[in-house]
């Protein structure tokens, strides 16, 4: 029988709170059999962020314990730059039976025009979109538009393919990356924006500690 499969991806540097709350709170919200988590790959170059192995290493940590989750490293690995369209056809191809929806919060969907191949990207997948405090999708935008030309909330619609756009409404939760990175940087407290364990990797490697 086909699964309901999530592909959720992010730069994860660090993964916080507000990434576990919503996917926890979409899985209460879809039947879905599965969600891949997918780390980006980030250039080396970027050294105000943490390495690709670290943020792989955080993300094991913060959705260990969750059934229904599995860490893809794909991206992680992939030689040269990692775009969604790849890791969307590549993914289509392996689970060709099953019904694949993208996961992004709204302010990721705000700029999905500027993603590489997009017009593609969002004719090859389902899209479902979370609200993110503080990211409310304009609706004369490219991205506003997409939705009211292909919003359903019917999930009998998705099949490969078909390009629809599900808004969910999830529990909001107010919490960023830069956030993070920030208080980190400043000696701030961060206990309640990351778990323990990953609060403990920070230490142990000391990360994050530079404003830049
Ligand atoms: P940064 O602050 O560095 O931009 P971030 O907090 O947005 O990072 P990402 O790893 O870039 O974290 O996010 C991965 C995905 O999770 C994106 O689709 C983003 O929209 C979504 N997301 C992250 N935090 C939230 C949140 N608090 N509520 C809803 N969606 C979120």
């Amino acid at each position: 029988m086909s699964k309901l499969i999530g592909v959720f991806g992010g730069t994860f540097d660090p993964v916080h709170n507000g990434h576990t709350k919503i996917i926890v709170n979409l899985l209460q919200l879809i039947p879905f059999d599965e969600i891949k988590v997918i780390p980006n790959g980030v250039p080396p170059h970027r050294s105000s962020v943490g390495s690709n192995s670290d943020r792989l290493e955080m993300v094991y940590l913060a959705f260990q314990g969750i059934n229904q989750i599995s860490i893809d490293e794909r991206e992680i690995h992939r030689k040269g730059p990692s775009y969604a369209i790849h890791t969307a056809r590549e993914v289509l191809n392996e689970f060709h039976e099953d019904k694949i929806l993208w996961i992004m919060g709204s302010d990721a969907f705000s700029g999905i025009d500027t993603w590489f191949e997009w017009e593609e990207f969002i004719d090859l997948v389902n899209i479902l979109v979370m609200a993110r405090p503080g990211s409310k999708i304009d609706p004369t935008s490219k991205a506003g538009i997409l939705i009211k030309d292909r919003q359903t909330s019917n999930l009998d619609d998705f099949s490969q393919g078909i390009g629809k756009i599900l808004i969910v409404d999830i529990d909001p939760v107010n919490i960023s990356s830069t956030q993070v990175r920030k208080n980190l940087a400043f000696g701030e407290k961060v206990n309640d924006l990351i778990l323990d364990d990953v609060s403990d990797y920070i230490d142990s490697g000391k990360l994050y500690t530079k404003t830049t």
